[in-house]
């Protein structure tokens, strides 16, 4: 009999996850991808859209290479229930859809009240640009309209969120781009956290590229104390009324809705076994990427992809009497400051009782070459392709 695996999300851990497994398990294992969206604009090198170094377009995928190719199902709904007895996925269509064993990756949810005076339904006034979509084309179209001399504010996020440098080389795009068009435009961020990923190398970027335009406010100077008001446009930090231009919120993160529909989440994540990332509630489901809590590896799309190939390896093993590899994971984050500035941080990784662990790690050094910062640039160029690839061909 063939053995049913149902992946819940389309994005950087659920598509590879099929892949590999509709691959990998052709002829023993039918794979059901559901995922509402036609086509997944990835949020990496989102940023270089804001920066103008890519196209909205450029950042869209579809799905038809997963269907033809590998026979995946592809069913373009919401899972919106999970119930665990009867092995089924609930779909908003009202479809009930079986599986064997399940897989949940469906990227991250915002924590309500995490900002006050915002709730996504503000996301209009205040985009937050911090999942997939068109959010990050209204966030680029109101850094356009911008008056001259206007403020850009961002609410960085608290730890942990998705793409750890993700603000930080948001910040040095959207200056990149004031830079040209509007250069005595001012950025604010409003930061609830000490510290900040590759903050040494930013920091060094700003001041050679940017200098006098961003100011950050971080938790000493009254950062983690703050309020929006979209209706009024402005940002109070610390009791200080600051009135803004842009105000981009991106909110503390959660878990996607269905890990908690699925009753497999504690605080605000899916915890799961570092060896193969099956749920530590139910080892029928497994969690991937943003929204599983597994140690060391931050949340990222290639943290995401690595953690597919594993659970991919391990489900086809144990669906089909196959070999299962140790886990090995990798895990690289690429930022762009400024044209030909680019710098990255990353590690490789594997699994323990505690859960995953990291093994060996690098990051790029404040003072490096031109040359290397280019080359460091284009590794970045060639990953997108190699991700999206693994992911959609
Ligand atoms: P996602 O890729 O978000 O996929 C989740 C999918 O699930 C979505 O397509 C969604 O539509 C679907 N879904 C959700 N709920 C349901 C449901 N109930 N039913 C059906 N489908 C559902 N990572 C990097 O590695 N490198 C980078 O340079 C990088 N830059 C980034 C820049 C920005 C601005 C941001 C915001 C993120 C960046 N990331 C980067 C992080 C990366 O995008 C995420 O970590 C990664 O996409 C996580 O993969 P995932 O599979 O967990 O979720």
């Amino acid at each position: 009999t063939t053995a049913r695996v149902v992946v819940v999300g389309g994005g950087s851990g659920g598509a590879t996850a099929a892949r590999y497994i509709a691959r990998d398990g052709a002829g023993a294992i039918d794979v059901t991808l559901i995922e509402p969206q036609r086509i997944y604009h990835t949020c990496y090198f989102g940023n270089l859209y804001l920066g103008g170094f890519f196209d909205y377009d450029d950042l869209g995928h579809g799905y038809t290479g997963l269907a033809t190719t590998y026979g995946i199902n592809v069913v373009h709904d919401w899972a919106v229930g999970v119930d665990r007895d009867a092995q089924t996925v609930a779909l908003a269509s009202g479809a009930s859809v079986p599986y064997d064993r399940l897989v949940l990756s469906p990227g991250i949810d915002f924590v309500d009240g995490s900002v006050p005076g915002w709730s996504v339904s503000a996301q209009g006034a205040m985009p937050h640009a911090y999942k997939g979509g068109t959010q990050v084309e209204l966030l680029r179209s109101q850094i356009a309209a911008m008056p001259e001399g206007g403020t850009y504010a961002m609410i960085a996020p608290p730890n942990p969120y998705r793409c750890p440098p993700g603000p930080y080389e948001r910040v040095s795009m959207v200056a990149h781009y004031l830079r040209e068009n509007n250069p005595t435009a001012k950025i604010l961020i409003v930061d609830p956290k000490d510290s900040f990923s590759k903050q040494a190398l930013f920091e060094d970027g700003w001041n050679r590229h940017y200098a006098g335009m961003i100011t950050r406010i971080g938790p000493d100077m009254g950062g983690a104390t703050f309020e929006v008001d979209p209706a009024a446009m402005t940002v109070t930090i610390d009791g200080v009324v600051e009135n803004v231009d842009v105000c981009n919120v991106i909110p503390g993160q959660r878990a996607g809705q269905i890990a908690f529909a699925a009753g497999i989440t504690d605080g605000n994540w899916a915890p799961v076994s570092a060896y193969d990332m099956t749920s530590r509630v139910d080892p029928l489901i497994t969690v991937l990427g943003d929204a599983a809590q597994q140690g060391a590896m931050p949340k990222s799309g290639f943290s995401a992809n690595s953690q597919a190939k594993v659970a991919a390896n391990a489900i086809v093993a144990a669906l089909t009497n196959g070999r299962q590899f140790p886990a090995r994971y990798a895990n690289t984050c690429w930022s762009l400051i400024d044209t030909d500035d680019g710098v990255k941080v990353g590690a490789t990784y594997e699994a323990s009782d505690e859960g995953i662990v990291s093994v060996d790690s690098f990051v790029s050094q404040v003072g490096e070459t031109a040359e290397v910062r280019a080359a460091t640039y284009r590794e970045s160029l060639d990953w997108y392709q190699a991700i999206t690839t693994d992911m959609f061909v």
